[in-house]
């Protein structure tokens, strides 16, 4: 028989049970397990392919499947996990989730479920202040940064330029995340329309450059009007001189962007703000909370210094919708992004935030730069590698010395089949280079010290 639509209650506590169960068992074992979960002999995917008319399952067999199928994975939850951006994934956020969709309501607009947009703006809110926006400042939650840095194009591009923008120019580094470039072509500028400014030897955009750029651009008949800045850049964690390219966009009249995706929330700590200082006076900044505040995939944010501007490029309207409410306290998320349906996404955010307080987040990302300054505290001494970049953040960049691209390319597969930690690899002019991430709120001291070790000790056999 099959089973039914609507469960009963005892019904959801069986399976709620057995999904807590799951849950705590598989948190418990993220220490000691494997950071590699992939296997030659995958799952037979026929079996998860398969859809039945008449299903026969019970809850415990799909559950069975489903740990099976998230096994056969890169353990991107656990401790280990040092590749690209790790954040973990946090339970309460994952609870706030099972919770929010469980009483499914409607936060598109304020009218229909106003407390719960109450509990998302405050969150927004609660960062404008953290950033130091003015009173003009809100922001929206997305899926991710690639999401958020969309709608900040497409706010700027109708801002600044109108509806015939093919001619404006757009100002980055060959460090900055490809998702502004993608944002452009979407938004539906010429791929020449993205331009790219030199770097100082340390990686970061040199304002001098960029000012020329710009001059030249503006004399060819160009429009510049957006110039992005990097408060960490996903190759090596490097923070752009945010303050002098705050003043040149405002000198220059363009809308300043901050994709603060990956370093964004270190402005929880006393270092970090010193760090990023200027950021206060972005038009916009992206923020990624699946990476900084440690939530499970799919939390993007989006502030910006000027709600109306973000409301103005994205607002619009349709005749099945005349009897909703406006409220003047509240904002209106379908009119600041692309979305009308949506997941209410405070609570993801929200529950960890009352829960733990804002004090252990800040703790944590303190721990992280803590983590990194120590990691290449060690790497810098060993006269095998070569780590040219001191790390802004918690990035570790490192290759090894007089290392040729195929040498660390080997040096990245000896490190990961250890299967004890992961490491995810870039180029940087030309030269393989390896790097390490620690962001995870799983990651502590006694999983570092490891992870140098076994980095040493695979350095030494080339
Ligand atoms: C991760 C990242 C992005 C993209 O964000 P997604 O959430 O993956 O879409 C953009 N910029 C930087 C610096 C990042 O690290």
């Amino acid at each position: 028989m099959a089973f039914p639509l609507e469960v009963n209650g005892e019904q959801m506590q069986e399976m709620g049970h057995a999904a807590v169960d799951f849950i705590a068992n598989f948190v418990d074992g993220l220490d000691a397990g494997p950071a590699d979960g992939r296997s030659a002999d995958s799952y037979p995917r026929k079996e998860l392919l398969r859809i039945q008319d008449e299903s026969a399952s019970d809850f415990g067999t799909l559950l069975k499947l489903f740990k099976a199928a998230a096994g056969l994975a890169v353990e991107t939850a656990g401790p280990r996990f040092a590749a690209y951006i790790p954040g973990g994934g946090l339970f309460a956020s994952a609870l706030a989730e099972f919770l929010a969709r469980s009483v499914n309501r409607f936060t598109g607009h304020p009218d229909m479920a106003p407390e719960l947009v109450a509990m998302e703006h405050g969150v927004l809110q609660w960062l404008c202040r953290e950033f130091r926006m003015p009173d003009t400042a809100g922001g929206l939650i997305t899926t991710g940064g690639s999401m958020a840095t969309l709608s900040a194009v497409v706010a700027a591009r109708s801002q600044r330029l109108g509806e015939n923008f093919a001619d404006g120019t757009i100002y980055t580094t060959d460090y900055t995340h490809h998702c502004v470039r993608k944002a452009a072509r979407i938004a539906g500028f010429p791929a020449a329309r993205v331009r790219y400014v030199p770097t100082t030897k340390d990686l970061r955009m040199d304002p001098q450059k960029a000012h020329e750029l710009i001059a030249q651009d503006r004399s060819a008949g160009l429009r510049p009007f957006f110039l992005v800045a990097s408060a960490g850049t996903t190759d090596t964690g490097t923070v752009d001189p945010i303050d002098d390219l705050a003043q040149l966009a405002a000198r220059e009249g363009l809308w300043f962007h901050v994709d603060a995706a990956y370093g964004g929330f270190f402005q929880l700590t006393q270092r970090g703000r010193a760090l990023l200082s200027g950021i206060e006076l972005a038009d916009s900044i992206v923020l990624d909370p699946h990476k900084g505040m440690f939530l499970p995939y799919g939390t993007g944010i989006l502030l910006v210094r000027n709600t109306d501007l973000l409301q103005a490029a994205h607002a619009d309207d349709g005749n099945y919708m005349q009897d909703r409410q406006r409220d003047q306290g509240l904002p209106d998320f379908s009119e600041l992004g692309p979305e009308l349906t949506r997941d209410f996404r405070g609570l993801r955010m929200w529950l960890p935030l009352r829960l733990h307080g804002a004090g252990a987040f800040r703790e944590a990302l303190d721990e992280k730069l803590d983590l990194a300054a120590h990691a290449y505290g060690v790497l810098v001494e060993d006269d095998r590698l070569e780590l040219p970049w001191k790390p802004d953040l918690s990035t570790v960049a490192f290759r090894l010395n007089g290392g040729d691209y195929d040498a660390n390319c080997r040096l990245l597969e000896r490190i990961n089949a250890t299967n004890r930690l992961f490491l995810s690899s870039t180029t940087i002019d030309g030269r393989f280079t390896l790097r390490l991430c620690i962001l995870s709120h799983r990651t502590h001291r006694r999983h570092v010290d490891e992870m140098l070790d076994i980095i040493q000790s695979a350095a030494r056999k080339e």
